[in-house]
């Protein structure tokens, strides 16, 4: 998608602290953390978001969600454990139409989900 802010981030149009790459996704620093550690993973195509998924990302989304624990361990948070955020839509507060994870470590989390 031409105009998508992390489509943008994938051409390398706009830079970012790039954390894990491979062919289908990208793993980068959110720019504003709000952890310790917060990384964005998305797939490399463009889903807007959970809603606009369909049978044919089954793979892309099975790797997606393999690779977070490989990132975390990356991040040094494997073992400490992390949190992993998926808005979706205008309740939600996703911001950037473009599938992503947000993956938070380094503190502890409640459970509060506010
Ligand atoms: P959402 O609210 O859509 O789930 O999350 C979007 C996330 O993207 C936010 O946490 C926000 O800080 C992050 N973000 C927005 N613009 C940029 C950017 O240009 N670069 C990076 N690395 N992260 C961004
Ligand atoms: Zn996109």
């Amino acid at each position: 998608m031409e105009n998508c802010l992390f489509c943008r981030i994938v051409r390398r149009e706009i830079p970012s602290r790039i954390v894990y790459e491979d062919d289908l996704v990208l793993g980068f620093y959110d720019i504003e953390p709000k952890a310790p550690v917060h990384i964005l993973l998305i797939p490399k195509a463009h889903i807007a978001s959970l809603n606009d998924l369909t049978q044919e990302h089954s793979d892309i989304m099975a790797h997606l969600t393999l690779v977070i624990p490989k990132a975390a361990e990356k991040m040094g948070i494997k073992d400490s454990g992390y949190r992993v955020v998926v808005n979706c839509g205008r309740d939600s507060g996703q911001a950037v139409a473009h599938l992503h994870y947000h993956i938070l470590g380094g503190r502890a989390f409640g459970n509060d989900f506010g």
